[in-house]
């Protein structure tokens, strides 16, 4: 069985000075889960091979003469991945099957694009799906959708894997070694899956669940070393743990955090929190001994109406708090924020801005709400999207009508936060009083977050016309 995987980049990878140097428009490293799938799938079958175009073009002479081509999207590049099924259809007889977390979530959409849709996260269904084809039956397995003769079928809902001990090769991944060396990319390890809260907007527990299944601390350490390897060395080495959530089990972040120290791996670290870490001064302690020096928290509101509205469970007074401790441990506060809640109002850039810059946040990431099928905000606000059905703007622009805001207003607040923040004059004070990582983040950032606006302020007049 000759097995391909593709990941779409919503905007494919085009070789460019900018991807030597700073972040490109948007952030491109290959996903680990396709990765890590390829990886169980070579365990069985000889020739699997992956493609991302977030870091090069598809070799579609490769693709077109597989068995079987599994194509992972997330929601902002949904359209892009059905753009290239209809192409390997159109010139291949490869079965095509779709997975990640926008056909999970929306199956009933992705089906109408290829033969099968995978639900969930696919480590335990995969062997068994492909030994199935391969036998000429079907594979009724739960997670699997089917399309044959134009009617589609469920064999029901996906089970979570629970054996999560794998080492991605990530040498199975297309130019993904070469392009390893460019400082856009970041390694990163998945150290744990799912989050027992439920914030509204968050595909992630819709898709992965509430409950949280971990990789043996043993295995976290052996995959870093071996990201850390395969990245070598670089301007900034800085590993990135991608799990929403690594402080759901304390327990075992206790136990991990302590691997990674007792390992005597001396690295960087950023890691992904809610704000309850910033009161836990031991949990602190042992993550600046094990390296880490960044914390990026989903702080996403400013306003404890939004909080309540959206259930994250968390409050400003809160926020502003763990702040101030994480920060007093010497770690530094990345903060990830969402505009467009039904309570914002004009001059939320303004007041993000003011936030960052008092509170000594290093650098942030800004997303107009978008809405997932089957998340209770896309239930709540449907009505209200802007060209729905076409995924490929969520990527943190405006993509529905505000309740206080026109879709314009939205943006440009958005734009002004970006503005504000990434300053020419607070680049000129990164280069002159901060030192290593952080002045060089800032200055990639600020580079990163001027392409972003140019890409915003193109949009306004569409947004514009949309409410004359
Ligand atoms: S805390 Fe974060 S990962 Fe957990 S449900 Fe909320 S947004 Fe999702």
């Amino acid at each position: 069985m000759k097995i391909r995987f593709i990941e779409p980049g919503n905007l494919p990878y085009r070789r460019s000075i900018k991807n030597l140097y700073v972040y490109d428009k948007y952030i491109r490293t290959p996903s680990n889960g396709i990765i890590t799938l390829a990886t169980v799938l070579k365990s069985r079958y000889p020739d699997v091979f992956c493609y991302s175009e977030s870091i090069s073009k598809i070799k579609y002479d490769d693709i077109y003469n597989a068995d079987i081509v599994f194509i992972s999207i997330f929601t902002f590049n949904a359209n892009r991945g059905y753009e290239t099924a209809e192409r390997i259809r159109r010139n291949s007889s490869a079965l095509i099957v779709f997975g990640g977390l926008h056909a999970t979530l929306d199956w009933r959409e992705t089906i109408k694009h290829c033969d099968y849709v995978i639900r969930g996260e696919g480590d335990e269904v995969l062997i068994p799906f492909v030994e199935a084809i391969e036998s000429g039956s079907v594979p009724e397995l739960p997670g699997v959708v089917m399309r044959r003769n134009g009617e589609v079928t469920s064999f029901g809902e996906p089970v979570p894997p629970t054996k999560l001990d794998i080492v991605p090769d990530r040498d199975l991944m297309y130019n993904f070694r070469k392009m390893a060396k460019r400082c856009t990319l970041w390694p990163q390890v998945h150290a744990s899956r799912g989050c027992p809260h439920n914030c509204d907007y968050c595909s992630l527990v819709a898709a992965f669940g509430r409950k949280v299944r971990t990789r043996s601390p043993q295995n976290v350490v052996e995959d870093i070393r071996a990201a850390i390897d395969f990245f070598g060395k670089r301007m900034l080495n800085i590993l990135w743990i991608t799990d929403d959530n690594f402080f759901a089990d304390r327990k075992w972040a206790v136990e991990t955090l302590n691997a990674i120290i007792d390992s005597g791996i001396r690295y960087s670290f950023t890691i992904q929190a809610r704000f309850e870490v910033g009161f836990d001064d031991e949990m602190l302690d042992l993550l600046k001994r094990a390296g880490v020096d960044e914390i990026a928290m989903g702080i996403e509101f400013l306003d404890d109406r939004s909080f309540a509205e959206y259930h994250k469970k968390s409050t400003y007074d809160e926020i502003l708090r763990s702040v101030k401790n994480i920060q007093s441990h010497g770690i530094r506060t990345r903060g990830l924020f969402i505009f467009g809640a039904d309570d914002h109002t004009p001059g939320i850039g303004k007041q993000l801005a003011d936030f960052v810059i008092a509170n000594n946040i290093c650098g942030v990431l800004i997303q107009s709400m978008y809405f997932v099928p089957g998340t209770p905000v896309y239930e709540s606000h449907k009505e209200l999207l802007i060209d729905a059905g076409d995924w490929s703007r969520c990527v943190g622009k405006t993509v529905h009508y505000p309740k206080n805001m026109t879709p314009a207003e939205l943006q440009r607040e958005v734009i002004t936060a970006s503005r504000l923040i990434y300053s020419r004059r607070r680049l000129l004070d990164a280069v002159l009083h901060k030192r290593g990582t952080e002045r060089i983040l800032f200055i990639g950032e600020y580079f990163w977050q001027r392409e972003v606006r140019k890409d915003m302020k193109r949009e306004l007049k569409y947004l514009e016309s949309l409410t004359q």
